[in-house]
């Protein structure tokens, strides 16, 4: 049986679930920003979200809706990413343990980190074992539950209360821009915008180097790609999800890419400006904006998702250094 798309409902129930436990992230503003776009933005700032991006969000909501008997035989999931993070932090506040399948060579400081949330990090060899058969063959050995990093009605129901909050702090906006993956962000964002601000425009924003949601887009059906190489490697993703696509099809505005060299000077502008740390994949959304890859009336308001700030702080600064 299919399972059945998230509605607005979820997100208002993921945000209870959340609140006193995510932190209610500020929005920013920049006089500097606002001068470059020509335009009012409003920062949603994700990347001072807790373990660094608005994956916590969703991980936590949906280990949240597990029942005694799933908690108890755990969760999994395969990621190197800010997802390894979300669920190994979100498992361990909820009592739950968590096991984290990375290939071998993934950096040192990630795997640390998921460690030091409590996760339970399996590694595999990338070239000759497949993610999916190494998590499959510990979930048949312990029954624990898999949890994907977005294409689960949780995990986007959770994603969408990053726009929620936005919407419920600044009022109607009249677009957003959200940073685009596999689009359990985007398509939680959607749910909430046309909740709350209904005519706002929504657009998100990928790696131009890995289009597969703009090409999905228009060809009407989920496009796979080959993994992208980009410095976004948060949205190095190769195709939508079974339950994002059709919340995206009905309701995104468009979907527009912004290149490695717009991100790496968004980088610098975050970090010249405004004093914050925002990782390339945490910059997709607001490098379109700044670059006016789609036109936007003097004076408009528009909001920004800033979806993380993780990033290996030597990369970091050789990249706002340039
Ligand atoms: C995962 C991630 C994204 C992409 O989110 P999706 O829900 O996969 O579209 C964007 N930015 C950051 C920082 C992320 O960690």
């Amino acid at each position: 049986m299919p399972t059945a798309l998230p509605t607005y409902s979820d997100v208002v129930r993921a945000s209870e679930v959340l609140a006193g436990v995510a932190h209610r992230t500020p929005v920013l503003t920049s006089a500097t920003a606002d001068a470059l776009a020509g335009a009012r933005l409003y920062f949603k700032a994700e990347n001072l979200q807790r373990m660094g991006a608005f994956k916590f969000r969703g991980g936590y909501f949906a280990i949240s809706q597990l029942s005694p008997g799933q908690r108890a035989a755990g969760v999994i999931t395969f990621s190197s990413g800010n997802h390894a993070q979300a669920i190994a932090l979100s498992a361990r506040l909820q009592g739950v343990q968590a096991t984290i399948v990375m290939p071998e060579d993934a950096p040192a400081a990630k795997k640390a980190a998921t460690q030091g949330y409590g996760g339970n990090v399996v590694t595999y060899d990338r070239y000759k074992e497949d993610r999916e058969a190494v998590a499959r063959a510990i979930q048949e050995k312990t029954g624990a539950s898999l949890i994907p990093p977005y294409d689960h009605p949780d995990v986007i129901a959770g994603q969408g209360t990053a726009a929620k909050e936005l919407f419920e702090e600044v009022g109607d906006l009249d677009y957003l821009f959200v940073c685009l993956g596999g689009g359990g962000l985007l398509s939680g964002s959607l749910l909430s915008a046309k909740a709350l601000s209904p005519s706002c425009k929504v657009y998100g924003v990928e790696p131009e180097a890995g289009n597969d949601g703009q090409q999905s887009l228009r060809k009407g059906e989920v496009v796979r790609i080959p993994t992208p190489k980009t410095l976004a490697d948060g949205a190095a993703t190769t195709h939508l999800g079974d339950l994002t696509f059709p919340i995206i099809r009905e309701h995104v505005t468009d979907i527009l890419t912004v290149t490695d060299e717009q991100l790496a000077q968004t980088m610098r502008m975050f970090a010249e400006r405004m004093k914050i740390v925002v990782e390339p994949t945490g910059c997709l959304a607001a490098a379109a904006v700044l670059n006016k890859r789609v036109a936007i009336p003097e004076g408009a308001r528009v909001g920004v998702i800033l979806s993380g700030g993780n990033v290996d702080l030597a990369n970091y600064g050789r990249l706002v250094a340039a």
